[in-house]
């Protein structure tokens, strides 16, 4: 049984790095993208204490469908449905504009399945990290504080669903949206 569940992560692992290969992070030291869903996988077992299979296979592929030309249908192929179901939720609708994609994100929050807002969580967690660590390219204080606004929106809506990971989650959002 652990044999197929080490074999299970290592599938995902393999499957977005070669997906996520030529992609990077909006960082000045332009980081391998893959480090994204792998961090968010391990914030989901080392900080989180989240253990479910599921939720971190659906971790390391959480990016591919909507980042690169990976479709939900191989997703099923390869993982199978309850994962794709889990990458489905988690997925934007890219074919809508950014302002809406960004405002459906609030609102989808609220109805995800627990697996989903889990993934969702431990997602927000890094890019604030990281964006709390260094402002993009090109991106004015302006775009960053409207940001740590919106990602406390979307953190609103998916509370009860993991404390450890809430409260870290608050304690970013509040070192850097400021009153007034
Ligand atoms: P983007 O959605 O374009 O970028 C943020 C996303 O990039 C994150 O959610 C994360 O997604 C990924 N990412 C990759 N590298 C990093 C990193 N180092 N740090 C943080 N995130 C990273 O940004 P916005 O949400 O700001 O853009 C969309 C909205 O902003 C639109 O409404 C658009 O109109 C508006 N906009 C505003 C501008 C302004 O100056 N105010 C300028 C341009 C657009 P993932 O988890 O998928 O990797
Ligand atoms: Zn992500």
């Amino acid at each position: 049984r652990d044999d197929s569940i080490v074999a299970a992560i290592i599938k995902c692992a393999n499957f977005a790095a070669i997906k996520h290969a030529n992609q990077r992070r909006k960082d000045s030291e332009k980081t391998p993208y893959i480090n994204h869903p792998i961090g968010v996988a391990n914030i989901l077992t080392d900080e989180g204490h989240v253990y479910d299979l599921d939720v971190i296979q659906a971790a390391l592929l959480h990016d591919t469908v909507e980042d690169t030309d990976t479709t939900l249908d191989e997703i099923e192929r390869h993982f199978g449905k309850t994962i794709r179901t889990i990458v489905d939720e988690v997925t934007d609708d890219k074919n809508l504009p950014k302002a809406e994609r960004k405002r459906l994100q609030v609102v989808h929050a609220k109805t995800s399945s627990h697996n989903a807002k889990l993934v969702k969580l431990a997602d927000k967690l890094y890019n604030l990290r990281d964006l709390e660590r260094e402002t993009p390219e090109g991106w004015t204080p302006e775009r960053v504080k409207e940001y740590f606004l919106w990602a406390r929106d979307v953190v609103g809506n998916l509370r009860g669903t993991n404390d450890v990971l809430e409260q870290k989650l608050d304690e970013v959002l509040e070192r850097n949206i400021h009153k007034n």
